[in-house]
């Protein structure tokens, strides 16, 4: 397990690094923002649409190791899905971060987002992993008004 541990902090470290589909998009068809003031988190999302389906995503933002890693692998977990695929995967993630820790991790269908398992140990940091999750759906929605975990 320590092994794994590892190879999922060296993926979140990556992604914190060098985020995925981190860029403004101009013509987004839907925008939204999300911040958590409990740790600073801050984003904002732009996905364009193709029908029922996520053509494109991108975000841009600052926060923590945490929430810009969830964000860059969120962006790339959902991009070419449809909206329904993308909101199972969300009740996945957020499954999984918030399962007990009695319990093991359950990580089936849900690819690369496995590496948020560690989060479970640290509550004060499931509102960073879940903050990007938020944010995409209300884009999805097309709420107006700003997402906030508080
Ligand atoms: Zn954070």
């Amino acid at each position: 397990m320590s092994d794994l541990r590892e190879l999922y902090q060296q993926v979140i470290l990556d992604h914190n690094r060098s985020p995925r589909n981190y860029r403004c998009m101009c013509d987004a068809d839907r925008t939204s923002e999300g911040h958590n003031p409990l740790c600073g988190d801050h984003l904002s999302l732009y996905v364009k649409l193709d029908g029922s389906r996520i053509a494109d995503i991108a975000f841009q933002g600052e926060g923590c190791a945490i929430s810009k890693a969830s964000a860059s692998l969120m962006t790339d977990a959902v991009k070419g899905q449809t909206l329904e695929d993308a909101q199972s995967l969300f009740g996945k993630f957020r499954d999984l971060v918030t399962s007990d820790l009695s319990t093991e991790p359950v990580v089936d269908g849900i690819g690369k987002l496995a590496v948020f398992a560690g989060v479970r140990e640290f509550p004060v940091r499931i509102k960073c992993a879940t903050l990007a999750w938020h944010t995409l759906e209300a884009a999805l929605e097309n709420s107006k008004s700003p997402v906030t975990t508080e």
